[in-house]
């Protein structure tokens, strides 16, 4: 067994092994071992899994954790399904496709380079509607790196399911609401003011569960503020 750690920039692989290896069959071994690592390019990319059964190396799109929220409209469910297959048209995205862009800098702070995992959960934009989303739940949302964090933060509340559909359509309606503002900012709609963000994740999230939702007596006054925290 050989380790990532075995190899030395200068001198190329050197595992250490148990016991010293004189001939043979288990020398055979080791050479073999040693000409699969050398045909390896180690690049200096952070690790990743690598889906080797496809040529593009990715997972496939039926393996990817699948998310439908009953409450929410169709184009916030396919929204969410584009997001988790990393498809959606940020500028790091664009920029890859060969597409000339002039800045692959965020839309909404210009700071960080654009991509999906910034919009929605490292933005100082986005860090601030979760921080509301937090306030309200009454507990310090953690970061997370990808939207299966998200999904896995929410199947892991310990509280009854209805709240967690609950917990589920607020928290999608936020990446909803950020990458819509984005679209707003880059094509200068002007629909949505920065400081009222968090009131429309408030206003569409509760218009959407309980439209959605017949059997739902909440009130608008009751929706986040007050009923999350009962
Ligand atoms: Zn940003």
């Amino acid at each position: 067994m050989a380790w990532v750690s075995d190899y030395k920039p200068n001198n190329g692989w050197a595992p250490t092994w148990s016991r010293e290896i004189r001939g043979g069959a288990l020398a055979e071994h080791r050479d073999h071992l040693i000409d699969l690592l050398n045909s390896a390019n180690l690049g200096s990319n952070a690790d990743t899994w690598y889906w080797s059964l496809k040529n593009s190396g990715t997972l496939p799109a039926s393996m990817v954790q699948t998310h439908w929220n009953k409450y929410l409209p169709m184009k916030v469910n396919v929204f969410m399904r584009r997001a988790m297959l990393n498809r959606l048209p940020t500028k790091t995205n664009i920029d890859l496709k060969g597409v000339d862009v002039e800045s692959t800098l965020c839309s909404i702070c210009d700071d960080h380079q654009e991509d999906s995992v910034h919009l929605f959960f490292k933005c100082d934009t986005a860090l601030q509607l979760w921080s509301c989303v937090g306030r309200c739940l009454e507990e310090v949302i953690p970061t997370f790196h990808h939207l299966n964090d998200m999904l896995s933060w929410i199947d892991n509340q310990r509280v009854l399911c209805f709240k967690r559909e609950i917990i589920d359509t607020i928290s999608t309606t936020l990446i909803w609401v950020l990458y819509t503002y984005q679209n707003d900012v880059v094509f200068g709609g002007n629909s949505y003011k920065k400081v009222l963000l968090f009131d429309s994740v408030v206003s569409f999230s509760f218009n959407w569960f309980c439209y959605g939702n017949s059997k739902s007596k909440i009130n608008y006054s009751a929706w986040l503020y007050d009923l999350l925290m009962n």
